[in-house]
């Protein structure tokens, strides 16, 4: 009987790993499964150029597995069962068990809003590709009717720095604050010089206004 593997997610780390165990491992012995909610790739480091009105590519995960030998499941994982190994999962036809010898669990992160008051109600993020065209059709919106207004970006971290950037350079009409908690520091994991200096530059260029305070979100969004 073949090995099965399951790979639960296929955003950057469990199909690179999907590819790269179908490009070692044997076919004759093992079978690889990738399971994941949607079926397209999605490319969630660049979903601050969504959120800001630029398209982004989305490949289909049966094009990026192509070839492979790799079974592609567009489901949602509902449970994993250790004990007897079997994932549930949920698609419109009902969905159903999957059986596995090895299980990649790669299911990524989701945006949190930290528990500040009145975020999760009326603050947009640019966590997932849904939650990232949020913003974006409200911008759009905001062009169609010719109005201006005002974007807030609370965080300093690279994505908080990119999203208020990209927002700026689609939106150059657009004033545009900035919030963070804390005085700004050096990051932990710091981006490569060229793209620091990248950024640098376009922030300098855009000159966004920057405060100062702990947030909290009282206004609605729409
Ligand atoms: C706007 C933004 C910018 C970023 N920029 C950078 C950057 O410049 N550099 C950097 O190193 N990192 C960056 N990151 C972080 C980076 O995107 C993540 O570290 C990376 O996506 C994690 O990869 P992953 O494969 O673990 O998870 P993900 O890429 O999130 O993939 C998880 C996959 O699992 C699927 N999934 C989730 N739940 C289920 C379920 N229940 N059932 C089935 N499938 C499910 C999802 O559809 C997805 O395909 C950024 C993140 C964001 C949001």
């Amino acid at each position: 009987m073949k090995h099965r593997i399951v790979v639960v997610g296929a955003g950057y780390a469990g199909a690179c790993t999907a590819e790269t165990l179908a490009r070692r491992l044997s076919p004759v012995d093992t079978e690889i499964t990738v399971v994941n909610a949607v079926p397209d790739f999605v490319q969630r480091l660049r979903l601050h150029r969504l959120a800001a009105g630029q398209e982004i590519e989305a490949p289909k995960l049966t094009d990026v597995f192509a070839g492979t030998g790799i079974r592609l499941r567009v489901a949602r994982v509902t449970a994993v069962d250790p004990e007897r190994r079997t994932v549930t999962v949920a698609d419109a036809d009902g969905g159903g068990e999957l059986g596995y010898d090895t299980l990649l669990y790669a299911l990524g992160s989701r945006g949190a809003d930290h528990g500040v008051p009145g975020a999760a109600e009326h603050a947009f993020d640019v966590a997932a590709r849904p939650s990232a065209l949020r913003p974006r059709e409200r911008l759009d919106g905001l062009a169609r009717q010719g109005e201006g207004g005002r974007v807030l970006v609370v965080g300093d971290g690279l994505t908080g720095i990119e999203t208020a950037t990209e927002i700026t350079v689609s939106a150059s009409q657009q004033h545009l604050h900035r919030a963070r908690r804390r005085e700004p520091r050096p990051c932990a994991a710091s981006p490569p010089p060229a793209r620091l200096a990248r950024l640098t530059e376009t922030w300098r260029r855009h000159k966004p206004d920057t405060t100062a305070h702990r947030p909290m979100v009282t206004r609605p969004r729409s």
